[in-house]
């Protein structure tokens, strides 16, 4: 029986492993482990593949959730409206503001945000929006931005699970005042620890994150504000320039596979993933709604067969979140989504042979799936 992993980084490597090796040597030989050529190299090649003026290098995307929404303007008693399914990181760094998440349900056709959920969640403290491209599809960014641009507030894009997916023609990245991308090393773009990076077109808002992720230093010893320890490390700068170059037909191969699952989905009578007409995604994620998933996860697990569940609890749910009061019911699209979404094997490398045999173990326990 072959096993099916739900991401294969080693099938990854062993396609790159050349380049990967000869650019950690590359640091390691050159001693320069903290900024340098090559963090300034990766900036500024995933500022031209994003499509935006600059692309600051941070620790992780939290971190670039973190200080991209500090650089633009969000301060203690500020409420920040964004999505009820996300990873935690999104409501985490809001709170790391000293910001109030403020949340609104999901269209249960995409599990994206209800952009027509918005409005009416925004009040006289909300300073910014933050949509998440959840799974690698793009949310629905027009009418967000027209919420903003009404309000004076920025919309600050989570990116970090839609590295090159597109939004009306346009890259996700460019759309909001910023954007944060993760380079936690199962996304689609990788590295081989934390790393991640705030992409602007806005100097500002650079230049601040550029400050907060130093300690708020411009000169060595002379620090400017109140910084943190939040650098892009140089191996991983390494690792991700060696990478990048990949990353368009790394996409490309996850579109083909997700053609071929949504083929054998709406064979076997499952509803395949929606995709507005709008959206180009990238498929970081392929997630299909299942009754008694228990059971299918068993079923295919048995079979050799790895899924996962992003997320199995809604952030208005999460313990950590309790002080806020939002108990079950709150958010009803986002509780049931938590309860069916499952995630199948989707990587670059995923031979498209193995769809039909995971799909089959899938059965017939499918969700209603309203809206689509
Ligand atoms: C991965 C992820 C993050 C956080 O990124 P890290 O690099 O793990 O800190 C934030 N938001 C979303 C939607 C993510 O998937």
């Amino acid at each position: 029986m072959t096993t099916i992993p739900l991401v294969d980084l080693g099938r990854q490597y062993e396609s790159i492993r050349e380049d990967i090796d000869a650019a950690v040597a590359r640091v390691i030989k050159s001693a320069v482990f903290i900024q340098g050529p090559e963090v300034g190299a990766f900036e500024r090649e995933f500022a031209a593949f994003v499509g935006a003026r600059h692309a600051v290098g941070v620790g992780s995307g939290t971190d670039a959730l973190h200080l991209a929404l500090r650089a633009c303007g969000v301060r203690p008693g500020d409420e920040v409206v964004t999505t009820a399914m996300s990873f935690f990181a999104t409501p985490e760094a809001i709170r790391m503001c000293g910001a109030t998440p403020v949340f609104v349900d999901i269209d249960p056709a995409t599990c994206n945000l209800d952009v027509a959920a918005v409005e009416a969640q925004c009040t006289s403290r909300t300073r910014a929006i933050v949509p998440v491209h959840l799974y690698g599809q793009p949310a629905d960014m027009d009418p967000l931005l027209d919420i903003a641009r009404h309000l004076k507030i920025a919309v600050v894009e989570d990116a970090a699970q839609a590295h090159g997916a597109r939004y009306c023609g346009r890259p996700v990245g460019t759309i909001g005042r910023a954007a944060c991308f993760s380079f936690y090393p199962g996304k689609n773009l990788g590295a081989y620890g934390d790393a991640g990076a705030v992409v602007t077109d806005d100097d500002a808002v650079a230049d601040q994150v550029r400050l907060l992720r130093d300690h708020g230093r411009r000169s060595k010893y002379e620090h400017l504000v109140q910084g943190f320890g939040a650098r892009l490390d140089a191996l991983q700068a390494a690792v991700l320039r060696a990478k990048l170059p990949h990353l368009e037909g790394w996409n490309a191969r996850r579109r083909a596979l997700a053609a071929r699952y949504t083929q054998e989905l709406t064979r076997a009578g499952i509803d395949a993933p929606h995709v507005p007409e709008w959206a180009v995604p990238v498929w970081h994620l392929l997630v299909v709604r299942v009754k008694n998933r228990a059971a299918v996860q068993k079923r295919l697990a048995d079979a050799g067969v790895s899924t996962g569940v992003h997320y199995p609890i809604p952030l208005h749910l999460q313990p950590a979140l309790a002080h806020l009061g939002l108990g079950a019911g709150s958010y009803p699209e986002a509780e049931r989504a938590a309860g069916e979404v499952l995630s199948l094997p989707m990587f670059a490398e995923l031979d498209e042979r193995e769809i039909p045999r995971i799909v089959s173990l899938l059965g017939g326990e499918r969700a209603d799936q309203p809206g689509n």
